[in-house]
């Protein structure tokens, strides 16, 4: 894979990170091939894709040439051996689990070509652990992309214990292309990213349980007072709930106690209130946009 020559990208998972990393691969010229179990949910994800850039032509950001070959790269598969097939580079965009990431990236090891990047989105779990077991450990990296993908800067790349210097060094490569910021990191848990970005929205939840102030005013708070660009509880509504008790699990699990899943978090996923994506979390969501909630 040379950083001039646009290759196939496999896409497994077509959710919130799956959708933006096939927008962002395909408008960079790669050739996406898409894939969920869920083939429906492939199909919208592109069909939501197709209505970003008609916004972004609206926005006088793009052409619409540049929409029709963007969406015109973006292929959805019925499988993963499908997708995998000519793949350059695979990514999982699963579930947070490892098991599944694990029997998916096997998949995707017996189907495509014997030099494509095995790529896992993960935000927490051992890049090592999925190394070893998918059983090509050297090919295997982490490449975690951030939400929405098309407008975040960073890719943190995880090295596994026995990553080879030539997968990250092709990692970094591919991040170039993408025209993203990376950062290289060990392979422990939650990262430099997650286990930060965690503790923050964790810490914001616990506050909400104990009456402090309301999520808005929480997030107000760290927006104007330290200048962060979005608040931990609008940006825990932006990856979804169930994302992040997933990510408070396994942090809780490996590195103590401070990274206890609050319940009210865990009741919010029982009730389906899973941020954006629901249309409701710490917020109220209407065409895209928070509303506060009464107090
Ligand atoms: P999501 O729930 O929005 O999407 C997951 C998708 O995977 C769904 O469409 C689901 O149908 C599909 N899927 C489930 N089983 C599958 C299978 N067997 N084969 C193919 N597809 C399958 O989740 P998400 O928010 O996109 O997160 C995906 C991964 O990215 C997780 O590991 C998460 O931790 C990580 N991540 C999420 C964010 C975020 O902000 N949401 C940011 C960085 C990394």
């Amino acid at each position: 894979m040379s950083e001039s020559t646009c290759g196939t990208v496999a896409i497994i998972g077509a959710g919130t990170m799956g959708q933006g990393i096939a927008q962002h691969c395909a408008q960079l010229g790669y050739e996406v091939q898409l894939v969920d179990n869920v083939t429906a949910r492939a199909e919208a994800a592109k069909f939501g894709i197709a209505q970003i850039l008609e916004r972004l032509i609206q926005k006088g950001k793009i052409t619409n040439d540049e929409r029709q070959s963007t969406i015109a790269r973006i292929h959805v598969q019925a499988t993963v051996a499908a997708a995998a097939k000519n793949a350059s580079v695979a990514i999982e965009a699963v579930p947070e689990v490892v098991d599944l990431k694990v029997e998916l990236l096997k998949v995707v090891v017996a189907s495509a070509p014997a030099e494509c990047l095995l790529a896992t989105n993960t935000s927490s779990l051992s890049v090592t652990e999925i190394g070893a077991r998918v059983g090509h450990a050297a090919r295997v990296v982490g490449l975690h992309f951030f939400n929405p993908v098309p407008l975040m800067d960073l890719i943190e790349i995880v090295r596994g214990v026995d990553t080879s210097d030539e997968t990250v060094s092709r990692a970094l490569s591919f991040s170039r292309t993408l025209k993203k910021s990376a950062i290289v990191v060990r392979d422990v848990a939650g990262f430099a990213t997650s286990r930060l970005g965690v503790m923050l929205g964790c810490e914001a939840i616990r506050m909400v349980e104990q009456g402090v102030a309301s999520a808005a005013d929480i997030d107000r708070g760290m927006e104007l007072g330290y200048r962060h660009p979005m608040g931990p509880l609008k940006l825990t509504d932006l990856v979804g709930l169930d994302v992040r008790l997933a990510i408070l699990e396994h942090l809780h699990r490996e590195l103590g106690e401070q990274f206890r899943p609050p319940p009210l978090l865990r009741t919010m996923v029982r009730a389906g209130k899973l941020g954006k994506k629901s249309g409701e979390g710490f917020y109220i969501w209407k065409d895209g946009q928070p509303v506060a909630k009464a107090r």
